[in-house]
C-alpha cells in the first residue's frame, strides 16, 4: 500500500514527467472516476499546463495553471505508468493523461480504488490532515501533546490522518517497532522521552523508504511488518500479528516492552 515514501515517489515522477507539459486529454477509463469527474469537466483540462506537483500527506495535488488542481490518491495500490502513446495500455489501466508533447502516464490500479477529482480554481482544499511526517519542524512535543488527548492504543491512532500525515499499516508498525513501543499501548500512556524516540522513529523509517517506488520486501527492508512467525530481528523473539481497529499490527512481544 502506497504510503508517504512511495507518494512521494510517485510526485518525484510528477515532477519529471508531467509539470510543465499542456494536458491533451485525460482518458477515465474506469466508472468510479466518471462518477466523479464529468466528461464536461475531463474534456475542460485540455489546453491546461501542469504548473507544479505537491505531495500533502498521501495526497497528489496537480496544480494547473489556469488554478484548478487535480487531486490523485492511490488508496490500497495505485501507481503511475509512464508509456508511449502508441503503446498497448498496461493491464488495470484505468485513467490516462496524455500531454501536447507526446508524452503519456497511465493510472494503473488492480483494485480500482484510486480516486481522481478536479477541484475549481480558488478552492479551500481542507484535506483535513495533521502534521506531514516528513515535516523535519513537527515535534515531539507537538506529537506528545496530540496524543495526550486520544483515547485507545498508540498503533491505530498513528493512523488517524489527522494526528500525522503520510503513515499507514507498514510505516507505522515499523516505526513502533523501532522506538520498541508496545503497539497496545494506550497512546496517551506514552512517556515524553518514549515520544521522542517515537518522533526519531518515524523520521527515520521515512527517510530509509523514500526513494522506493513500491512498499515492497525486495526494495525496502522492513524489520516487522508482514513477519509473523519470523525471529525479531533485534531479540529473535517470534513475530506475532494481531488485528487492532480491523488492520493487521505485527509487534514483538519481548521487546517492544513500552
Ligand atoms: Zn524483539
Amino acid at each position: 500500500m502506497p504510503e508517504l515514501p512511495e507518494v512521494q515517489a510517485a510526485v518525484d515522477e510528477l515532477r519529471r514527467r508531467a509539470q510543465g507539459r499542456e494536458i491533451a486529454r485525460l482518458q477515465l477509463l474506469h466508472p468510479s472516476f466518471r462518477r466523479r469527474v464529468s466528461p464536461r469537466v475531463s474534456r475542460s483540462l485540455r489546453g491546461a499546463r501542469i504548473a507544479r506537483v505537491e505531495r500533502r500527506g498521501k495526497h497528489q495535488l496537480l496544480h494547473l495553471d489556469d488554478g484548478r488542481v487535480l487531486h490523485v490518491h492511490f488508496r490500497l495500490n495505485g501507481d503511475w505508468e509512464s508509456t508511449a502513446v502508441d503503446a498497448p495500455l498496461p493491464k488495470f489501466a484505468r485513467a490516462v493523461l496524455d500531454f501536447t508533447d507526446g508524452s503519456r502516464l497511465v493510472l494503473v490500479d488492480s483494485r480500482a480504488l484510486a480516486t481522481i477529482d478536479v477541484h475549481p480554481a480558488g478552492t479551500d482544499l481542507a484535506l483535513g490532515l495533521g502534521p506531514d511526517a516528513a515535516d523535519p519542524t513537527w515535534t515531539a512535543e507537538q506529537l506528545g501533546d496530540a496524543l495526550a488527548g486520544r483515547r485507545g492504543p498508540i498503533k491505530p491512532a498513528l493512523l488517524d490522518q489527522k494526528l500525522v500525515a503520510g503513515l499507514g499499516n507498514i510505516y507505522a508498525a515499523e516505526s513502533l517497532w523501532r522506538a520498541r513501543i508496545d503497539p497496545r499501548l494506550p497512546a496517551r500512556e506514552l512517556a515524553p522521552a518514549r515520544v521522542k524516540k517515537l518522533r526519531a522513529a518515524i523520521a527515520a523509517v521515512i527517510e530509509r523508504a523514500t526513494g522506493s517506488r513500491y512498499t515492497s520486501a525486495d526494495r525496502v527492508r522492513l524489520d516487522v511488518y508482514d513477519r509473523e512467525g519470523k525471529p525479531c530481528r533485534r531479540c529473535r523473539t517470534p513475530v506475532e500479528r494481531i488485528v487492532q481497529a480491523g488492520r493487521s499490527t505485527y509487534f514483538c512481544p519481548h521487546c517492544q516492552d513500552e
